[in-house]
């Protein structure tokens, strides 16, 4: 096109009032609101006049326009947080969003999110009450801690226990121990946004008590540890037990805490897993402080729990960084729900759907794993090669690293399309499929298929499998 060609095409391109008032009459756009409408139109405007100056072919009349409009004005009034479908195996997924909820928790936020409630009155008196008083006997009673109380999540809180025990002053912490949470947690930077100084010890691989003790002096405040909650450092190691570090705190006059990252409250190891400590192990050793994750293997909704001697939380409590962290009314119900069902461990590791998932017995898998067999070989059985194979899945989000769960697996190699191919269109699809390749296979994980979609995830592959 000539210079004075896209001077005129851009010129007669239709006018937004005019383009908005065709629309108001559609029934295409009837449920979206007028200024939703109208940025869809100039949007639309704004691609095809780039369109025409890139001499990019492009359609310019109303009904082109108006279905750029259609298409712009969906993607925006359609929800940006969607289920989607966790094939992967890994049941604390933190891009997956973590631990499902279970019923319990969901029914009580529902109850408390949509009435008043005592959130923070005592009703026998009429006065101001505290908003943890909902959990912190509850969680005290479930892991023997004096106190407790909870905020926002894990981060937060070792933020916070950390402000209020030590600031300005040294916290010494084992060089095996200078973790990496995925989503920037780092120990050395969380360090220095509480007001602390770090003082690593030790080694890589090796930390004895005798480091901690040579870095004592008149500016240490706090002896930390640290769950290596997601990696393992193996082979000539050595690190300090909490109750040998609390000895030497007690004998120092230094306090000790301890953040689990992935707290339990059920030893794992009694369901085939491996030994993760749990809270209680920690409070049991002595330490003054232990922080952990609402939604890791705990399995409850986002929060980080403090536990340890009454008068180290009662400092907590009184520190203005609590109320900028503070838990919010519907993560309380869900929490109080969730700890509940650890009065009784058999009900828990039914009703918590993360316990369900890590504790299933392999022979639940194969069943599982069979069906969605079945259903799939029915479905897609020219299209694909499909097999079973026993395979391993991860749990995930900083949790029993490097552990390898057995599972058993279906595993499709498309005839007509590559396996990356195959997973963008299943990641594409509504709702997304997330699984994974491994050996140019596309893998499903039975682990964390929940009940009843097995037979979206086979219509799915259909559908993906007939398309180009
Ligand atoms: C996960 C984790 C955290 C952060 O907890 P969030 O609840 O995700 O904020 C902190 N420390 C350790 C050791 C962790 O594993």
């Amino acid at each position: 096109m000539t210079h004075s060609d896209k001077h005129e095409s851009l010129k007669n391109l239709p006018g937004v009032d005019h383009l908005l008032t065709l629309a108001k009459k559609e029934d295409r756009f009837l449920d979206i609101p007028r200024s939703v409408i109208l940025d869809s139109i100039r949007s639309a405007l704004d691609s095809i006049r780039k369109d025409i100056l890139a001499d990019i072919e492009t359609g310019t009349s109303d009904e082109t326009i108006l279905l750029k409009a259609q298409i712009l004005a969906k993607e925006k009034i359609s929800p940006r947080l969607v289920n989607v479908i966790n094939a992967t195996g890994v049941v604390l997924h933190t891009n997956l969003g973590r631990a499902l909820l279970c019923e319990d928790a969901l029914n009580n936020i529902k109850k408390v999110a949509q009435s008043y409630s005592n959130l923070e009155l005592k009703i026998e008196t009429g006065k101001r009450g505290i908003r943890y008083e909902a959990v912190d006997e509850l969680i005290c009673e479930l892991t023997g801690a004096q106190s407790a109380i909870v905020v926002n999540n894990n981060a937060g809180a070792v933020l916070l226990a950390l402000n209020t025990m030590a600031q300005d002053t040294q916290v010494v912490v084992s060089r095996g121990e200078l973790v990496e949470i995925g989503g920037s947690f780092r120990v050395p930077d969380v360090m220095i946004k509480s007001g602390c100084i770090l003082k690593e010890v030790g080694t890589t691989n090796r930390t004895h008590l005798r480091d901690y003790e040579n870095a004592v002096s008149d500016k240490t405040g706090l002896f930390l540890k640290v769950h290596a909650s997601n990696y393992k450092i193996e082979g000539f190691t050595a690190s300090v037990a909490l109750k040998d570090l609390v000895a030497l705190g007690k004998d120092k006059s230094i306090p000790v805490m301890e953040d689990l990252g992935s707290g339990t409250l059920i030893d794992f190891s009694k369901y085939g897993l491996p030994f993760e400590p749990t809270v209680s192990d920690s409070v049991r050793s002595g330490a003054d402080v232990v922080t952990f994750s609402g939604d890791k293997l705990l399995g409850g909704p986002q929060a980080g729990i403090i536990v340890g001697q009454k008068k180290t939380i009662d400092q907590i409590k009184s520190n203005p960084l609590t109320r900028a962290l503070r838990i919010d009314k519907m993560t309380l119900a869900a929490l109080e729900s969730t700890l509940k069902l650890y009065r009784d461990e058999k009900k828990a590791i039914q009703k918590i759907p993360t316990l369900r998932m890590l504790t299933v017995p392999f022979k639940d898998i194969c069943k599982k794993a069979d069906l969605l067999f079945k259903t799939i070989k029915k479905d897609i059985g020219s299209l694909a090669d499909i097999d079973i194979a026993d395979m391993n899945s991860r749990p995930g989000g900083g949790s029993f690293p490097e552990l390898n769960l057995a599972t058993r697996c279906i595993t499709i190699q498309p005839k007509n399309m590559s396996v990356s191919k195959l997973e963008i269109n299943m990641r594409g699809s509504t709702p997304a499929i997330i699984g994974r390749i491994e050996d140019n296979k596309y893998i499903l994980d039975p682990r964390t298929i929940q009940k009843g979609q097995e037979i979206i995830i086979s219509a799915t592959l259909a559908k993906v499998l007939v398309k180009k």
